[in-house]
């Protein structure tokens, strides 16, 4: 299956020792069998292990391949569309719930970095830049928003004070989220993992699913052995193909990219980064980036639809990275790798039941670190039986791709190229 190429990553070559894990054989029953090894998947199993739930994971390759062990670590709060346009979508009790979660991501991630020890070189503080005077005048509406919904760690910063944390000038102002920061992703998917495993739950790697028998109790079928399991969580994301057609047609895989330079000078990287944090820009096709453990520039940018060769990954985000930083003109690249998220129309998630028994969360179009990560929490609830913060995300509406699969890339790609525009033009 195409989806299914592993990254040369800079996280992989820098991973935590984890370890091997069999393939599923023959006959297993469970509570619960989650498909995909990422995030959502596995922060819903550490949940209902914690629950006291017997749990399988099914991983079509290893723990952390898709997005999740690929991403820009940055932790960011809310969602791809904000609070405001999720108002005008669902009712008050919902929107309460999902307000409530807009922020708990961030500490659902610091929680367990605590309570396991996961080392994945967690940093605080997240910084939105503003390229446009427009730009940091959404910053100002957005701080005035996350206030409203109870959320008072969003510092606005003038010119200058936007210079003290990221230096270079293309910046005119920005927003520092004090509960935002970064972490080396695939080390926290792996930790996660482990947690998990020290809860009694298993892992099965290179076990792609390739059908379902729904029913009172679900099948969920490999090549080589079938788990039979009173719920099911799907939780394959932008690696998921066409397993389930419905979800495939309300969604577009993306491919987004990622550099890493060499180690800096401790003194450059000081001076470009000076306290660490992670920063995106404000545009719609943005720009991501930060200092990794070992004081590497992790840069990434932009949204290329279909797969993208090393070279051409270099050729395209390196004079990004140097419009931003011209320090580093002379810094060599070491890794350089693309990974796939998923784009919904609405650009929120969609969460949702299929009959009584198959969950599934998906489409969090960018911010999934931490959306992934309460996603989880309202799976492994509603499993329990406390279904208020599912039924909220599942009363976002699910809007399938105009043009179905053969039309989904040329259309989001003009939408993509009209919003670019407008950020070039600052309107
Ligand atoms: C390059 C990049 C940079 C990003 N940067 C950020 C960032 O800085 N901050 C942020 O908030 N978000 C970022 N994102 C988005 C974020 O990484 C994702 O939203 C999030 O990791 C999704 O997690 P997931 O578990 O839903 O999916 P994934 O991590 O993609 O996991 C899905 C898993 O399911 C498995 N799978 C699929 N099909 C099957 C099957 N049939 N059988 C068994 N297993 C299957 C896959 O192998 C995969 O491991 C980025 C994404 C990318 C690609």
């Amino acid at each position: 299956m195409t989806q299914f190429v592993p990254a040369q990553s800079y996280y992989a070559a820098s991973a935590n020792p984890a370890p091997e894990r069999p393939a599923l054989e023959g006959l297993h029953e469970t509570d619960v069998c989650i498909v995909g090894g990422g995030y959502t998947g596995l922060s819903t199993a550490l949940f209902l292990a914690e629950a006291g739930f017997n749990v399988i994971v099914l991983e079509a390759m290893t723990v952390g391949f898709g997005a999740s062990g690929r991403n820009g670590g940055q932790i960011v709060n809310s969602y791809s569309r904000d609070l405001d346009s999720i108002e005008k979508q669902t009712s008050a009790p919902h929107l309460k719930h999902l307000a409530e979660m807009a922020f708990e991501g961030a500490q659902i991630i610091r929680q367990r970095v605590k309570a396991y020890d996961i080392q994945c070189d967690l940093k605080d503080g997240g910084v939105f830049a503003a390229i446009t005077a427009k730009q940091l005048k959404h910053l100002e509406s957005q701080q005035q928003l996350w206030r409203r919904f109870g959320y008072d760690q969003l510092e606005l910063l003038d010119t200058q004070q936007i210079k003290e944390v990221v230096n270079t000038d293309r910046y005119v102002g920005g927003a520092l989220d004090h509960t935002g920061g970064h972490i080396h992703p695939l080390n926290l998917a792996l930790g996660e993992a482990a947690a998990f495993e020290q809860l009694g739950g298993k892992i099965f790697e290179h076990s792609i699913v390739t059908s379902f028998n729904q029913g009172e109790t679900a099948e969920v079928l490999t090549a080589k052995g079938i788990v039979k399991a009173k719920f099911v969580v799907i939780a394959g994301n932008a690696y998921l193909g066409n397993l389930l057609p419905q979800l495939a047609a309300k969604s577009m895989p993306c491919g987004t990219q990622v550099i890493a330079t060499e180690p800096l000078d401790e003194a450059l990287a000081q001076s470009l980064i000076p306290k660490d944090h992670c920063i995106e820009d404000c545009n719609y096709l943005l720009d991501y980036f930060r200092l990794s453990g070992d004081k590497r520039m992790l840069y990434g940018g932009g949204v290329i639809y279909g797969a993208r060769d090393p070279a051409d990954i270099e050729n395209i985000i390196r004079p990004k990275m140097l419009k931003t930083f011209p320090q580093l003109a002379n810094v060599k690249i070491e890794y350089t790798w693309t990974g796939n998220f998923l784009l919904t129309l609405s650009r929120l998630p969609q969460m949702g039941r299929i009959g009584h028994n198959i969950y599934y969360s998906q489409g969090c179009s960018g911010h999934g670190v931490t959306f992934t990560h309460v996603a989880g929490k309202a799976l492994a609830m509603a499993i329990q039986g406390q279904a208020e913060r599912f039924d909220a995300f599942a009363s976002l509406p699910h809007y399938p791709f105009p043009g179905g699969r053969s039309f989904r890339i040329p259309f989001t790609a003009m939408g993509a190229a009209y919003y670019t525009l407008r950020d070039k033009l600052g309107i």
